[in-house]
């Protein structure tokens, strides 16, 4: 766990990325973007290892020259014109986080403990279906006020939009929220430079500590 910036006294609401931070599951992820590569190398008519090269080479390329790698969303954007409502629509009829994932006790003890204390809610570059679903097979989903996906303000992390929607709707300002993730460059640089506080979770035991973090 990395704490960027934590303001316990004034925290009073939590938004929580989804993937690879309530759950870990390294198979279901990559599955995610080979389902969304394949769907884009069928629309563009070409071969799926060409295309996967492709986005390898574009990713490597940004890292190097600005030290963070792109999100696969943002990445076909750039190379193919892919929009972010065709992506949410494929990513919709592709995802099948019930095939992968079960539910955490640990987690929902986890959420219970902090949902006495804060508004809980989440943004991730899924659609919400997707989000939803994910949250429902964990059985966390009822902690959460608001599932946030980029069918909703149509623009996917790192943008601050999704960020700045939940805040509005927590009914509060930047400064009481915190924002948690697995990505530093996607779910925290914004939110940070915008005066919300960040933790970065490296793993699920990272995630199960909040309570005793925050609550110390
Ligand atoms: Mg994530």
């Amino acid at each position: 766990m990395k704490i960027f910036s934590l303001n316990r006294d004034k925290i009073q609401g939590i938004i929580f990325d989804i993937d690879l931070t309530l759950y870990d599951n390294r198979h279901y992820y990559d599955s995610q973007e080979t389902l969304l590569i394949d769907r884009v190398a069928c629309e563009l008519q070409r071969n799926f290892e060409d295309v996967e090269q492709e986005i390898k080479v574009y990713r490597r390329k940004i890292q190097e020259e600005t030290g963070n790698r792109p999100a696969l969303g943002p990445s076909l954007c750039k190379l193919y014109g892919v929009t972010v409502a065709q992506i949410s629509r494929w990513r919709e009829e592709a995802l099948n986080p019930e095939h992968y994932l079960n539910r955490d006790e640990e987690l929902i003890s986890t959420l219970e403990q902090l949902a006495k204390n804060y508004k809980i809610a989440a943004v991730t570059n899924n659609p919400t279906s997707i989000g939803r679903r994910t949250l429902e097979v964990l059985d966390v989903a009822g902690f959460f006020s608001d599932v946030v996906g980029i069918d909703v303000t149509g623009q996917s992390k790192p943008t601050i939009a999704p960020f700045d929607l939940v805040v509005e709707k927590f009914g509060c300002s930047h400064e009481n929220v915190l924002s948690v993730g697995d990505r530093y460059e996607v779910d925290l640089h914004l939110p940070l430079q915008h005066g919300m506080s960040g933790i970065l979770v490296e793993n699920l035991e990272d995630v199960y500590r909040l309570p005793e973090v925050l609550m110390q």
